[in-house]
């Protein structure tokens, strides 16, 4: 067969992936639910008045004047408004009577290790670390590192410096000292909040090495709060203090002031995926809203009864949104854990999810993939009958891992909700309603009220239903990034340059017949093969969707014949053996599922692939392989030895044609 020309830009993405399945909301679920379908009407007729109503969930001590003031690309949302996020995710829980209520159940990686926050006691910590703050300088507008284990005392200063104003740079403790170094150089800031270590795979994990290694190039910073959670040696240094020697003896009162809703609250690195971190600021008032309104809406929160449990790291911004700040300010109790997965066993989670009776949880694709290969025998050993909403973010979730989820994890009862949203969204924007949407496996569905997304062809026309082309924004939201941290230049060029007054996020994303949006990754990812654009995340899919395969992540390398040809990297799951058949079994397994066109030229078996550290693959290494080329930035990787692994298999690729 005559190859097509290679080399169209302008042809939509492709459309290969069928999906008949649907999973309605649970009667009882729907007639309960915080959010019914009217939601939608509202907010079409009258986004801001939406909004606003989603702003009076908080406590303000002066009401905004404007809700909106848009220079594009510059938003400011709730302009005169003002608040303290801290005292409305603390405080004035406290202030209402609830200040018995849990807010944390604490899960240490050592088992037995334990502890129960309730907002009443987060009040009393949260009030003397922001005494402990002030007097080692810390005041409005500062920005302060923070480099620490999932513990308590990661929210508890977060929301100390939210209480005084000043912005917070949490990274990621699997972090390098070089990468923590440009983080806080980025940000300049002058106090980096640590621990000696953490828990992590049964053993303490140190980071304050790390930290030591940094700042000893950072002369702006003044001094490191160390709190002491694993007992591990540590070099004292004259910057360094202690978390129990300063804070325990602060007061445990303190009075929050009122802050701008426009004054910054964070900034955050995003996960590196594609290249170069990008440091997303973000603001107050609209953030709280969005993220306070999306945890509320998405997980059908009931604060009086559910547990719920979102296993992201704080160091990312699932953590920062849906660990800290919008559950604290719905008043939720909420789950946090330390450690990984499989220790001191592969149950770990189910056996959590069963002693907390957790209610809604939150986790990764890449986390259910990873339960799926161990096996479906692990959750059957736990009684997991309080689950009611199970949610999905970081990665297009593939059909079967999805269903596999509804099945094994939420009895075939709970429904999934795949909540697509980036760090620069700051919160959910597409996602199904539990107790409104009959959700599709693998589809985010449809943007939630307020939201006004589309899908794009590449002169920025809506496309119709069944196309497929680029994910944009049409109107700015709360919770939007305000910038990026002293890069305006970098923020227009990255997100507002790509289609004339549209919000651009990279990914790829189609409607399918009933106007429902499917992500398909991000669009430097697509592959463009024999004229054709095709996503990974359909070709990963149609791999997951076969019995032997556990993970899949696809490229497209270049092709003297077709332009570009998809390799692809598999993992197999804990039963299926690699045999010689194994590629060729595969490949016909797409061609059936997708058609020929998506029929992989290679197919190579891989006992790991490479992920950044929030878990996403990283498709652009993989592309270095497949192409014969130097491996690029493995900095953001969270094992490097991974590539060795995958090279090593290079030669062994099959090519059947
Ligand atoms: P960088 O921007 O530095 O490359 P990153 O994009 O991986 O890093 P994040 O902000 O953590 O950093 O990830 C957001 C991205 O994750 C989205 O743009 C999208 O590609 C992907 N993503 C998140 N949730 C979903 C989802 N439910 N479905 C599909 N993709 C998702
Ligand atoms: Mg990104």
């Amino acid at each position: 067969m005559a190859p097509e020309p290679a080399g169209n830009e302008t042809q939509a993405l492709s459309n290969l992936l069928k999906e008949n399945r649907r999973f309605a909301p649970p009667a009882e679920l729907a007639a309960a639910a915080n959010v019914t379908s009217a939601a939608y009407a509202e907010a079409a007729a009258d986004r801001l008045a939406f909004w606003e109503q989603a702003a009076d969930r908080l406590t303000w001590t002066k009401r905004w004047d404007t809700t909106l003031e848009w220079n594009p690309p510059f938003a400011k949302w709730f302009v005169g408004g003002e608040l303290n996020v801290a005292y409305n995710c603390v405080d004035r829980h406290v202030e209402a009577g609830r200040g018995d209520k849990v807010a944390y159940h604490w899960e240490g990686e050592p088992e037995g290790d334990s502890r129960t926050l309730t907002y009443a006691d987060l009040q009393r910590e949260v009030n003397k670390a922001t005494n402990a703050l002030l007097e080692l300088g810390v005041r409005k507008g500062d920005r302060v590192a923070v480099y620490m284990p999932m513990i308590p005392e990661l929210p508890i200063a977060m929301l100390a410096c939210a209480r005084i104003g000043a912005i917070h740079s949490v990274v990621f403790g699997g972090f390098s000292a070089t990468a923590l170094k440009s983080r806080i150089d980025d940000a300049d800031a002058k106090l980096v909040i640590t621990a000696d270590g953490g828990y992590r795979r049964g053993k303490p994990s140190a980071l304050k090495p790390t930290v030591d290694e940094a700042v000893a190039e950072c002369p702006q910073v003044e001094h490191v709060l160390v709190v002491r959670r694993t007992g591990q040696d540590v070099a004292a240094g004259d910057k360094d203090v202690w978390w129990h020697d300063v804070v325990d003896r602060q007061s445990d009162q303190h009075t929050a002031e009122s802050h701008d809703a426009e004054d910054p609250l964070y900034i955050l690195y995003t996960s590196g995926t594609t290249g170069r971190p990008k440091g997303i600021l973000h603001t107050t008032g609209g953030y709280l809203t969005q993220t306070a309104y999306t945890h509320d809406a998405v997980f059908d929160l009931k604060p009086d009864t559910d547990i719920y449990w979102c296993t992201a790291d704080i160091g990312w911004v699932t953590g920062h949104s849906y660990i800290v700040y919008g559950p604290l300010a719905n008043g939720a109790t909420s789950v946090i854990y330390e450690g990984t997965p499989d220790t001191p066993h592969r149950g770990r989670f189910w056996e959590i999810v069963q002693k907390y009776q957790v209610t809604l949880l939150y986790t990764a694709p890449t986390a259910i993939r990873t339960f799926m290969k161990w096996g479906d025998d692990i959750p059957a050993k736990y009684d997991m009958s309080s689950l009611r909403v199970l949610g999905s973010v970081g990665e297009p979730i593939n059909p079967e891992a999805y269903v596999w989820y509804r099945e094994h994890i939420g009895g075939d009862r709970c429904p999934v909700v795949d909540t697509w949203w980036q760090t620069e969204t700051g919160a959910i924007m597409i996602s199904p309603l539990p107790g409104v949407t009959a959700a599709k496996p693998g589809a985010a569905m449809r943007p939630l009220p307020g939201i006004s997304a589309d899908v794009v062809d590449d002169q920025g026309n809506s496309v119709p239903n069944g196309g497929g082309g680029f994910l944009v924004v049409r109107e700015p939201w709360p919770s939007m990034l305000r910038t990026i941290w002293g890069d305006d230049q970098r923020y227009i060029d990255t997100y507002w340059s790509r289609f004339e007054g549209m919000y651009f996020p990279g990914d790829g994303a189609k409607k399918d017949d009933d106007g429902d949006l499917w992500l398909l990754g991000r669009v430097d990812d697509v592959m463009l093969v024999s004229g054709h654009n095709i996503s990974t995340t359909e070709v990963e899919s149609a791999l997951v969707s076969h019995p032997k395969v556990a993970e899949a992540a696809v490229v497209g390398a270049t092709d003297p014949v077709t332009g570009q040809a998809i390799v692809s990297f598999v993992i197999l799951r804990g039963s299926a053996e690699e045999s010689d058949d194994i590629a060729a079994e595969l490949r016909n397994h797409v061609a059936k599922t997708l058609g020929p066109i998506a029929k992989p030229r290679q197919i190579l078996v891989v006992p790991e692939l490479p992920k950044t550290r929030s878990g996403k693959i990283m498709r652009r290494l993989l592309r270095d392989v497949a192409e014969n080329r130097s491996i690029g930035d493995v900095t953001t990787l969270a094992d490097s030895t991974v590539m060795n692994l995958i090279s090593e298999k290079l030669p062994s690729a099959k090519s059947e044609d």
